[in-house]
């Protein structure tokens, strides 16, 4: 019976002690996620410049990648790399997933000479 109740009070200890190992990992988790927000951001910004240049080449610059039609030029002035027009840039604010319908070129077509 002594037996079981140390068992008992030893598994608590471990529980609490798990939950505060926990608790800094996930602190850790959160500051490196952090440093992660902040990459991903500027890639996604770097991206985003780097279809821009790409739309001027193309001649397509300005023009929504969803329905093609004309981005505000006060909303080019304000984010000069702007993909969106305002009506989709909300739609995709409020959905992110959205932005699938509007694929990327494959890294695999890329890569071909
Ligand atoms: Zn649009």
């Amino acid at each position: 019976m002594s037996r079981t109740t140390r068992n008992v009070k030893t598994g608590r200890e471990q529980s609490i002690n798990a939950a505060a190992d926990a608790g800094d990992a996930s602190v850790a988790d959160e500051s490196d996620s952090e440093d992660f927000t902040q990459a991903e951001r500027a890639a996604t910004i770097l991206r985003q410049v780097h279809d821009a240049l790409r739309r001027i080449e193309n001649g397509t610059y300005g023009q929504c990648l969803i329905d093609g039609g004309p981005i505000d030029p006060k909303r080019l002035d304000a984010v000069p790399s702007a993909p969106y027009c305002t009506r989709h840039q909300t739609l995709l604010d409020a959905a992110p997933s959205l932005a699938e319908i509007n694929p990327r070129p494959s890294k695999r077509e890329a890569a071909l000479p």
